[in-house]
């Protein structure tokens, strides 16, 4: 059953600056369902979309990013939610935190650097639980506990922690409230690969442990290959290519997937690895057709000029590339 269904979401940064307007596609008509219990990974170099699409659907649509098209919809156990339609900011907060969560790039985003770690912790769940401050500690200890974390963490400065302490002080924060769909947002930036290995094991142990469901944003190909279910590839605003894990790392269909598995290291193998030609493209002004075509290998004369959709391949596969109908 799918916890989460997005159909043709488009959401744009729109701004006027000395009176001209400038309008970046960031996510331009992304359709997609994630499954209850699943691990749903979203692929794709820097700036093709991933954090706006996670900022969009997860509800925190703030000036200049507007939504211009698009439905997002929650179904929980007990109801159904448009969150693009909760006119309620109260009703947005409850629902953030209690059913879903986000695991934001950089810890210093979330600690405050001049209050102790306990006060975030406060803030967290005082806004959704109406306990006493015994209640309070005995849940947290008990939380902390569970993640490898000690209690005296609770009266420290952030500056205080390593990176990776406060990385995993911040997914203790997010999953505190046990919700029902977790969003990681590159989770593991600016930590070195050991801190990394910790960070996403810890991930996955909360999430085996709740049965919540995880959605993980991140550029790195590896993190997708040992953690998820399923995976989507964006590429300027758009996904280009869905499937389960395997079946993407074994047989990818789109070209930039292709690419982006070439660009990885391989064990036995010591040549030089190849790296994507070109750049991602502005979003400001997307090249008309295929939005891959100026960096694709194959590039034929019908993808200058027309778009290709997300077409089903079977078993749940999707490719938006004019090669998966004979090349034509
Ligand atoms: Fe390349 Fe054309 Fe496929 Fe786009 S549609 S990825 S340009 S072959």
């Amino acid at each position: 059953m799918a916890i989460l269904e997005v159909n043709n979401l488009k959401a744009y940064y729109v701004t006027h600056t000395f009176g001209r307007s400038s309008t970046v596609r960031a996510v331009d008509g992304v359709s997609f369902q994630v499954n209850k219990n699943e691990i749903y990974g979203i692929a794709g170099e820097s700036g093709c979309g991933k954090s706006t699409l996670l900022k969009a659907i997860s509800g925190l649509v703030k000036p200049p990013l507007q939504i211009l098209d698009g439905e997002v919809g929650y179904n929980f156990d007990d109801e159904r939610l448009d969150i693009l339609s909760l006119r309620d900011d109260r009703k947005r907060r409850k629902l953030r935190g209690a059913r879903i969560s986000l695991i934001p790039q950089g810890s210093m985003s979330v600690l405050n650097p001049v209050r102790r770690v306990r006060k975030a912790f406060e803030d967290v769940i005082y806004a959704h639980l109406d306990v006493s401050e015994k209640e309070f500690e005995e849940l947290v200890s008990r939380h902390l506990l569970a993640l490898g974390l000690d209690w005296t963490v609770m009266h420290t400065y952030p500056h205080q922690l390593s990176g990776g302490m406060r990385q995993r002080i911040t997914i203790a924060l997010s999953t505190i409230l046990r919700p029902d769909i977790i969003f990681a947002d590159e989770p593991t930036t600016a930590l070195d690969v050991v801190v990394q290995r910790g960070v996403v094991q810890l991930i996955k142990k909360i999430k085996e442990e709740q049965q919540n469901t995880l959605i993980m944003v991140t550029h790195d190909m590896s993190i997708h290959a040992n953690l998820c279910d399923r995976l989507a590839v964006m590429y300027a605003g758009e996904i280009v290519e869905e499937g389960d894990v395997q079946s993407i790392f074994s047989a990818p269909k789109h070209p930039y997937t292709t690419m982006l598995l070439d660009s990885l290291p391989k064990v036995g193998d010591s040549s030089a690895r190849v790296s994507a030609p070109g750049a991602p493209p502005s979003l400001v002004d997307p090249p008309e057709g295929c939005r891959f075509h100026p960096r694709c290998p194959h590039v034929m004369e019908r993808c200058r000029v027309e778009s290709p959709v997300l077409n089903g391949l079977g078993n749940g596969h999707r490719v938006a590339c004019f090669l998966q109908e004979g090349g034509k």
